[in-house]
């Protein structure tokens, strides 16, 4: 090209990793450049994390609505208008953080760019739009492209054969939904349409739903699904879907049987791949691993010395607070910080009923570990708030050293186990036993109580149990 613009640090996809790496960079010093094809704050705000979980809280509200979980509290006359629910997660939900994030942008001084961005050469980044394409060159780049929903064979997307981008876009509420992939984005979107009162059906291909999840929190999460009549086809292996003007039949097997089931819409959500081709990766020498993802080191570092990767597209759990964790530290790594990601506490959550957290090391991983480990357990049914709350399902269990006493993980289920979780996050990043735990006064009555109760029980000194 002729005069080519030169950029210090190019940022691609705006994502959770994506714009939280370009404001950390700024924030550092750095000339930051952000390119972002379709929207800022890329799945997450806009078609993931952020809308589905809108649409759970109203799904919520409604269902407690038609049947009140408080006996004595009773509602006569309920209504439910689908699309003014989706306006309002559109308008006051999605749109207000993303316009939040571009003044955020703006205000740390980056740069934004609409288009596709690839890679020309090791040192040059080419930006595609409408408009034609402009090239640059770069001293630091960060990618950060994400991951987009798998088709499978047989179900290729359209009006009625949908992916979770779709599912949450929808105008009318489904009679009938088969979801295909009981994984947490499954489970989550089957708990939304149940409680609008949608018949649903889950096909799971292995023998659980949420085989991520211990089995134990599973179950109550199944025992929920079971009051909402929602029906789990577990080692279904899902074959075809047909799908007509105002229906699809969905094919499926289980052990060797064929069946089928008819309904109006269907969403598949048997996972995301890493969005790694077309960016001209293999041109300039960023490697991938035999999944697809791109092979980074502990400051996501690729192949590339000046050239990083971060969320969705490396290795581990494709969740929004690792890609913008992992975007920190790319930023400071280019900074030329000491710095290096450090997974040992990474939460992971499922917002459905009751919501499931986990963090750090199972037990089972924990003994892989070479830990003799101490499993200690308090039942939310002991918890004053929880009960009074009528939301006494679930329980917490710390996962410590035994002979130290250091909390090596925990898991929950329960009600607000997405924000309880943090707390034994924090007990694991800064190296807390459970003696920690147990010494610190918790605010009666919480249910943050059942972590310290559990910290007790594993002293052995439990109090309300
Ligand atoms: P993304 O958010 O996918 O952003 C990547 C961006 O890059 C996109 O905007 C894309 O348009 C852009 N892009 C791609 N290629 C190019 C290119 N060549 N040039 C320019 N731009 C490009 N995670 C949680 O932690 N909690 C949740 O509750 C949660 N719920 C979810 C619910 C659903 C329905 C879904 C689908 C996902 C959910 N996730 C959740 C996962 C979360 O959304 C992702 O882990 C997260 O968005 C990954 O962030 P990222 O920055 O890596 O990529």
């Amino acid at each position: 090209g002729d005069f080519e613009t030169s950029l210090e640090t190019v940022v691609i996809g705006a994502g959770p990793g994506g714009y939280v790496a370009a404001i950390r960079a700024a924030q550092l010093g750095q000339s930051v450049t952000l390119i972002e094809k379709t929207h800022i704050g890329g799945t997450c705000l806009n078609v993931g994390c952020i809308p589905s979980k809108a649409l759970i809280e109203a799904s919520h509200h409604y269902h407690d609505l038609i049947s009140s979980p408080f006996k004595g509290v009773s509602a006569k006359e309920v209504s439910l208008d689908f699309s003014e629910i989706q306006e309002w997660k559109d308008n006051q939900v999605v749109k207000k953080l993303t316009d939040g994030i571009k003044f955020l942008l703006k205000k740390n001084n980056v740069t934004v760019l609409e288009g596709t961005g690839y890679f020309m050469d090791e040192n040059r980044i080419r930006v595609m739009h409408e408009f034609g394409g402009e090239t640059y060159t770069f001293e630091n780049a960060i990618i950060a492209t994400g991951s987009t929903p798998i088709e499978i064979p047989g179900f290729k997307f359209n009006d009625r054969v949908l992916d979770s981008t779709g599912i949450l876009a929808l105008e009318e509420l489904p009679k009938k939904l088969v979801v295909i992939g009981g994984g947490y984005i499954g489970s989550e979107l089957a708990g939304v349409f149940a409680n609008l009162g949608t018949e649903v059906t889950i096909l799971e291909g292995q023998s659980a739903i949420l085989p991520n999840f211990d089995k134990k929190l599973v179950s109550y999460v199944e025992k929920s699904f079971k009051k909402l009549n929602v029906a789990i086809e577990t080692n279904a292996l899902a074959k075809s879907a047909k799908t007509t003007a105002d229906n699809v039949l969905v094919t499926y097997e289980v052990n060797g049987e064929t069946k089928e089931i008819e309904c109006d819409y269907v969403l598949v959500s048997v996972g995301r791949r890493p969005n790694t081709k077309e960016l001209g990766l293999e041109r300039v020498g960023v490697e991938l691993d035999e999944r697809g993802l791109i092979k980074v080191n502990d400051q996501c570092q690729t192949t590339l010395d000046h050239v990083y990767a971060i969320g969705d597209i490396i290795p581990g759990l494709a969740l929004a607070h690792k890609a913008s964790y992992e975007g920190k530290i790319a930023a400071e790594a280019i900074d030329g910080q000491d710095v290096a990601v450090d997974y040992k506490a990474m939460p992971a959550v499922c917002f459905t009923s009751p919501e499931l957290a986990s963090t750090g090391l199972t037990k089972k991983e924990a003994e892989e570990k070479g830990y003799s480990v101490k499993v200690s357990e308090f039942p939310f049914q002991g918890n004053g708030r929880a009960l009074s709350m009528n939301k006494a399902e679930g329980l917490v269990q710390l996962v410590s050293d035994k002979e130290t006493g250091e909390v090596l993980g925990g898991q929950i289920a329960g009600v607000n186990a997405s924000d309880l979780i943090s707390e034994i996050t924090l007990a694991i990043e800064t190296s807390a036993s459970i003696e920690d735990l147990s010494l610190t006064v918790h605010p009666h009555p919480t249910v943050s109580e059942t972590i310290m109760e559990a910290a007790e029980v594993g002293l052995g000194l439990p109090i309300h149990i």
